[in-house]
């Protein structure tokens, strides 16, 4: 797939001023490779191999850097936190649909707060919006017939 292209991800890194260092250009690398989410676990299982007495602090601090320039986006799946490579073309602030089954995400145009007013004059200092489902072709499949729809 071309969003998770190694060239693209190494290229946003360079365009928001993060200096390329070999453990990064691995980062990225391991995010072009997955096929879905990886967790800061797996992130770390796939350097340790490489890099001789990484800690997963070193990691754990990449991960966080690379998110907070939106170059990868950070998942709540089934209680753990995961991350992939942000939608590029969706730098902006926005929010996700993701499938259940076989983990695509896709991103949403509208934020829902746009159009919501917080009673008691609660300030609002951020929020976190997620749609979890069965996309169309996991629905094909078969996927998620007997889902129930649920709240969490
Ligand atoms: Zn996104
Ligand atoms: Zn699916
Ligand atoms: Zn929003």
């Amino acid at each position: 797939m071309e969003e998770r292209d190694v060239e693209l991800i190494v290229q946003s890194m360079n365009r928001l001023g993060l200096r390329i260092t070999d453990q990064r250009k691995t980062i990225a690398q391991l995010f072009a490779n997955a096929t879905g989410f990886l967790s800061a676990k797996e992130v770390f299982l796939g350097m340790v191999d490489k890099y001789d007495g990484i800690s997963f602090d070193t990691i754990y601090r990449n991960l966080r850097l690379l998110k907070e320039l939106g170059v990868i986006e950070q998942f709540q799946i089934e209680d753990s936190y995961k991350y992939r490579v942000a939608c590029f073309g969706h730098q902006h602030h926005h929010h996700h649909m993701i499938c259940l089954s076989c983990n695509r995400v896709i991103p949403l145009e509208s934020c829902p707060m746009d159009n919501f007013q917080a009673p008691d004059q609660f300030r609002i200092v951020k929020h976190r919006f997620e749609i979890y489902g069965y996309c169309d072709n996991c629905q094909q499949q078969g996927m998620g017939e007997d889902a129930e729809t649920i709240s969490a």
